[in-house]
């Protein structure tokens, strides 16, 4: 028996921008998810996991959505290597929950290798965009920490993925935006940490120079990351403060996240999020290190990696059009001329975001084909939905990072043209010929079949 099938009109991506009408599946085994493959009459099919992507990869308009929430089991857990193995609809939080920090051979903690700056996405969802985290500069992406992953097609194959079997669909997937089938479930290395409790420093910076300096200095430190105050020109273009953080060695158990703090539970008529508030609350971020400009504590790692987690459905206070959000990574090599140009370009604009996070990248290369991170910077940013002048400033930020030979990153994303797409991955046509031609998503029938934007669509 297939589970039932629901037809939704308001699919959303954690943007809010887009609503689309789907039909609906929550496959309960992999027999289940096989049978709904079978029957989706004609439709395109999607893997949906928790919904954290922000723009369209994971929305698939009038086409079948898998939900995997209910693939969501643990298998097993090897605690002498750490590896293990889940369903790929169980997410972050449900690992946090069981496995991570259980004794490690070597006297640590196990722990996630990577971590988005949410608990709350699926394997399968961390797969498929090749998820990075705070540690990207000492860890490398999700993708890097997979031993092999069972992968269902729509002809009804299960493959077993690995670098040793079917290699290339393997690194199709890793970063694959779902679109190479349905995973079905995967096996996860962990990695021994000692402990669960994060040593944090922040450090006031004055400007970009001050930005890469310190990300220069801090080599040794597990977690950078960086808070820019992007409404700041002249001589204070780029300032903002530096997170490091590394793991202490400290055996007393963490306190569990508390539950979110503040809902939201309904659209604001408009967004409190105005220039006005938004000038106020950079400026009270920016002093509250007072004046040394620095401030050191000890805080729970979950703390430090998930912030917004505390905060429910925040997505919400950007009122009913919703946010996008634009996050792009530049080469090393000029990525202080890309960022300052980009950051000018956003103050000039005066739709400065409310958050404006920085960091550098690493050198460890992902399996992945269509992964995002390449060594350099990384800017992201969030911006509320006006329209045609949101989307405007983005075709000028898109020209500066290909200038700089960058790319954007799907994950995020809900707009970016064909072009731009298909410059930042070259190896989007190898990729193409391993794409499940069933599976498909808005994200792919934009920047592959050259279907219109939506909201473009609408402006036209
Ligand atoms: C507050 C916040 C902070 C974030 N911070 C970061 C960050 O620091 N770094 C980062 O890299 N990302 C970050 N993200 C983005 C997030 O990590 C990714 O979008 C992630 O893929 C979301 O996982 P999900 O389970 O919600 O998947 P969805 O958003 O539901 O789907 C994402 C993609 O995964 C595919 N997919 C899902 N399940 C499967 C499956 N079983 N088989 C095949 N394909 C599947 C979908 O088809 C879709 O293409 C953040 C998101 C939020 C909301």
């Amino acid at each position: 028996m297939v589970s039932a099938v629901a037809y939704s009109t308001g699919h959303r991506a954690w943007g809010r921008v887009h609503r689309f009408a789907h039909r609906v599946v929550r496959p309960t085994s992999p027999h289940d998810a096989r049978r709904a493959l079978a029957a989706r009459e004609g439709a395109p099919v999607l893997a949906f996991g928790l919904g954290r992507s922000y723009g369209d990869c994971c929305l698939n308009p009038e086409g079948l959505l898998l939900e995997t929430r209910g693939l969501d089991r643990l298998l097993a857990f090897d605690g002498e290597s750490g590896v293990v193995h889940c369903e790929a609809g169980a997410s972050l939080a449900d690992l946090l929950a069981t496995v991570v920090g259980r004794p490690a051979p070597d006297g640590g903690v196990w722990f996630l290798p990577v971590s988005p700056g949410t608990r709350f996405v699926t394997i399968g969802g961390a797969i498929a965009n090749d998820v990075h985290g705070k540690n990207h500069e000492t860890a490398g992406s999700f993708g890097r920490y997979l031993v092999d992953f069972r992968l269902l097609r729509s002809d009804g194959r299960i493959l077993r993925c690995a670098p040793d079997e079917n290699p290339e669909l393997f690194c199709a997937t890793i970063g694959g935006l779902g679109l190479t089938g349905l995973v079905l479930e995967a096996r996860l290395r962990l990695v021994s940490v000692p402990g669960l409790w994060l040593e944090l420093e922040e450090v006031r910076f004055e400007d970009l120079e001050g930005f890469f300096r310190l990300a220069e200095e801090s080599k040794e430190w597990t977690y950078t990351v960086a808070w820019v105050d992007c409404l700041a020109r002249g001589r204070a273009l780029g300032r903002g403060i530096f997170g490091r953080a590394r793991h202490l060695r400290d055996p007393r158990p963490v306190p569990a996240p508390a539950p979110p703090r503040l809902r939201v539970p309904f659209d604001p008529p408009f967004s409190p999020l105005n220039r006005f508030s938004l000038q106020l609350f950079n400026a009270l971020l920016f002093r509250r290190l007072g004046r040394g400009g620095r401030r050191h504590r000890v805080r729970p790692y979950h703390e430090l990696l998930y912030p917004l987690d505390s905060i429910g459905a925040w997505n919400r206070l950007y009122g009913a059009r919703g946010f996008y959000q634009y996050q792009c990574v530049v080469p090393r090599e000029g990525a202080f001329r890309a960022i300052a140009r980009l950051l000018d370009a956003i103050a000039a604009s005066g739709q400065g975001s409310f958050l404006a996070v920085l960091k550098t990248m690493g050198d460890l290369p992902s399996p992945g084909w269509l992964s995002f991170p390449m060594p350099g910077a990384t800017l992201a940013l969030d911006f509320p939905n006006r329209g045609e002048a949101t989307l405007a400033l983005f075709d000028r930020l898109d020209r500066i990072v290909l200038d700089a030979g960058g790319r954007l990153y799907p994950a995020k994303d809900g707009r970016m043209p064909a072009p731009v797409f298909r410059a930042g991955y070259p190896r989007w046509p190898r990729f193409a010929e391993l794409k499940d031609p069933v599976f498909s998503s808005a994200f792919w029938r934009r920047v592959a079949e050259g279907a219109t934007e939506p909201a473009r669509a609408r402006a036209a």
